[in-house]
């Protein structure tokens, strides 16, 4: 029934206001993974480990060996809007680093419980000290710590119920969390990466620091892969459509896989290009019918101002400057070398 006077209209309180935007910025655990893990690397860390249970519902774990946190700026770590990334909004423009919005302890922090153990270099001991609401709920109490950074989250959701319970009847988070952790993996080659569930001996992602893409290519997702991909380039020059250059490592025919391994970095952000996806699929099911899911990797760099990385809460999703363009360059570089490798394929059965 529709009521005849209009509602009133009411200020809704901050808690509530906060609890909702969290919700956005955090979806499900493998969200917090990643600001977790993005973080880290901002921190300039060298080794980053992941431990999670049940999921990450009941705990999310990562350590680092980056530069740490400041005692004294404990107290507004997990406020909402604090970052030490950006302070004008030109900054965005040429930002270097993952973050740069200050929301993601703050989220973690109004829908799970967050614990903080970090240590800067030259301390003699760390400090621990836990948040809630974007609270710090104590002094930080000093602490036994090793290089860097360990964040804890624990309880994810346990205030959103809905949330929860959808969470709890899908298929857990954990396969979600470790094909992150490849993602980067084999991305960021000189850090090393774990990734473990909580009380397992054997990690499920564990990369060594190495000087080669293909090498942390095979560690992370196996020989059968690294021995069927080929590199691939692609580059433009001409300001005037388009400037980027791109780097990376495709199947080849005798890559035989269900479904397609699209690890897409632009300007050393991991996002999702759907569009660029798609004509790459297309360009495989012409030239390769075989072989038509294929393992992409590609690094795309581009002018910082040609990136809008604001686009969307996750940072999932940037938007392009000239993106048609550039995908047809891409596209087309992956057509020649299909061909290239079709043919000498022919000329080797011929012979
Ligand atoms: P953002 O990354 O957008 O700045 P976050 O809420 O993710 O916002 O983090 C807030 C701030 O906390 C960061 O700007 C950084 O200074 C600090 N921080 C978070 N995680 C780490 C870490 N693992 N090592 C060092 N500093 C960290
Ligand atoms: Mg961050």
């Amino acid at each position: 029934p529709i009521p005849k006077e209009p509602p009133k209209i009411k200020r809704l309180d901050e808690s509530v206001v906060n609890r909702i935007a969290a919700g956005e910025v955090i979806q499900r655990p493998v969200s917090a993974v990643k600001e977790l893990v993005e973080n880290s690397l901002d921190a300039g860390s060298t080794s980053i480990s992941v431990t999670v249970k049940d999921g990450g519902l009941k705990l999310i774990q990562v350590s680092d060996d980056g530069h740490g946190i400041r005692h004294e700026d404990l107290p507004i770590l997990c406020e909402r809007h604090t970052t030490s990334k950006l302070s004008q909004f030109e900054d965005l423009q040429s930002i270097q680093s993952m973050g740069f919005r200050g929301e993601a302890l703050a989220s973690m922090t109004y829908v799970g419980h967050v614990t903080v153990t970090t240590i800067t270099k030259g301390q003699l001991h760390g400090y621990r000290a836990t948040y809630r609401d974007g609270v710090m709920e104590h002094e930080p109490r000093a602490c036994a710590a090793v290089k860097g950074t360990q964040i804890m989250v624990e309880n994810l959701f346990y205030n959103m119920i809905a949330r929860r319970k959808t969470l709890q009847n899908s298929a857990d988070d954990y396969p979600k969390i470790v094909d992150l952790l490849s993602r980067f993996a084999i991305h960021h080659i000189n850090v090393s990466f774990s990734c473990r569930k909580h009380g397992a001996a054997r990690a499920d992602v564990h990369s060594v620091a190495t000087s080669s893409r293909l090498d942390a290519i095979r560690c992370v997702y196996g020989v059968s892969v690294a021995r069927n991909l080929m590199t691939i380039e692609a580059s433009d020059n001409d300001p005037s459509s388009s400037v980027f250059k791109m780097e990376g490592f495709i199947s080849n025919s005798n890559y035989a896989a269900k479904k397609i391994t699209m690890v897409l970095f632009i300007n050393d952000r991991l996002v999702e290009c759907g569009a660029l996806k798609r004509a790459i699929e297309i360009v495989y099911a012409a030239t390769l019918p075989k072989a038509s899911k294929p393992f992409i990797y590609m690094s795309i760099l581009l002018p910082c101002e040609h990136v809008d990385v604001n686009v969307h809460p996750t940072k999932r999703e940037v938007s392009l400057l000239n993106q048609e363009i550039i995908i047809e360059k891409i596209q087309s570089s992956v057509e020649s070398r299909l061909r290239n490798c079709n043919e000498s394929r022919i000329f080797q059965e011929q012979t």
